[in-house]
């Protein structure tokens, strides 16, 4: 049974054997959907909707602000991807010219809770949360991976050769920390 309703527009009823009281939830159509124990009358169920509207509104509230956080946040990993794509690879060869390093190729991650990393194999992974950080430390982070293709740890001479491309690495790497690479 559907029925549209004055506030929440498109009811659906399901009727179910396994329902012994009315619980409401938000139907895939967006609506609203009521499950009921099977036999109940169309009044009954208005009644139970009629008692249930506060409790409903407060329900659909929280669910449609959650989904629309959820939405707005893979709006912004898409949006931060392409820029990533356009911009990164580019300035990472760049960088590498300048630098004299080599690579094996470049990889995108959002999930993680580094800017960048570098594999034993030369594979660069760059974050597309540097997408939010000024250009002076975009290039840092990329710098910093970069100098781990020679060196894989951080030591003395890594840090040499970050300063060899990145003469204000430490004010760089300083000012980063105040950056969380969560998108
Ligand atoms: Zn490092």
């Amino acid at each position: 049974m559907t029925f549209i309703d004055e506030e929440f527009g498109e009811v659906v009823v399901r009727k179910s054997a396994l329902s012994r009281r009315f619980s409401f939830s938000v139907a895939p159509s967006g609506g609203l959907r009521i499950s009921a124990p099977c036999g109940v009358s169309e009044r009954s169920i208005l009644r139970a909707l009629n008692a249930a509207r506060r409790e409903i509104n407060t329900k659909l509230g929280i669910t449609s602000e959650s989904e629309m956080k959820k939405r707005q946040r893979a709006d912004k990993i898409e949006l931060l991807q392409s820029k990533a794509r356009r911009i990164l690879p580019e300035r990472l060869q760049e960088l590498a010219r300048l630098g004299d390093f080599k690579y094996e190729k470049v990889r995108f991650s959002h999930s993680s809770s580094r800017w960048g990393s570098c594999s034993g194999k030369g594979t660069i992974s760059l974050n597309i949360a540097l997408m939010q950080l000024p250009p002076v430390l975009i290039d840092y982070v990329l710098i910093h991976e970069l100098a781990h293709t020679r060196q894989m740890n951080h030591s003395a001479v890594f840090w040499k050769e970050v300063e060899r491309c990145d003469k204000n690495y430490k004010r760089h790497r300083k000012m980063l920390k105040l950056h969380s690479p969560h998108v």
